[in-house]
């Protein structure tokens, strides 16, 4: 693995897909053993999660179902600000054992906003699990149950992770050369 150049930005190798590999098959293991004779229901949000969702779903041995969100934000009132909306979620989750699939935490804006409507729908349980962690950018603090790696406050792309569009066909994920 060398530098990569994503757009006008170069990029340095910092996880293989052996590192994400060997780290997923160790959740999908966790999760297999926390949900045995649940029957879950995965909610992955993408765009960014795609491939990290792929690639634990396939790892699970559980009977699980998995659904797949886009989050809209978009201007409410000047009273409640940026309004976070789920498209795409058909499914009921009162009662069920709920699993959001996040690509990345980052301030944890995104899912502080968006997690209460899905807690509201009143799912048994509710868990998080995420690829990666900043938490040096912790603005709303998140509990993640389930966690791929912490990393430093750095832009990240590949193993779906984008830069302005490109990178998440790159099989490992780089980091933003400063
Ligand atoms: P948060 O709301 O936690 O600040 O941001 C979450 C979203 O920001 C992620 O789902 C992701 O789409 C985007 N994001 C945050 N950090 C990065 C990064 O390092 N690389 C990429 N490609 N996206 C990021």
């Amino acid at each position: 693995m060398s530098i990569i150049r994503v757009h006008d930005k170069q990029f340095e190798p910092y996880l293989t897909a052996n590192d994400i590999n060997s780290r997923i098959k160790a959740l999908a293991q966790q999760l297999d053993k926390d949900y045995a004779g649940k029957k879950p229901l995965f909610i992955a949000i993408l765009n960014g999660s795609f491939i990290f969702a792929a690639d634990l779903f396939k790892e699970l041995s559980i009977d699980v179902e998995i659904c797949f969100i886009k989050l809209a934000s978009y201007k409410g009132t000047k009273s409640s600000g940026q309004v976070i909306t789920a498209i795409g979620l058909d499914t009921d989750l009162f009662g069920r054992d709920v699993v959001i699939i996040e690509d990345i935490v980052d301030t944890g804006k995104t899912l502080s906003e968006f997690l209460p409507q899905l807690k509201h729908q009143q799912p048994a349980s509710m868990k998080i699990v995420a690829l990666l962690h900043k938490p040096e950018a912790t603005v709303f603090p998140i509990p993640i149950d389930y966690l791929g790696f912490s990393i430093p406050n750095k832009f990240v792309v590949g193993y779906g992770l984008d830069y302005d569009g490109l990178g998440r066909n790159i099989r490992e994920i780089y980091k933003l050369v400063e």
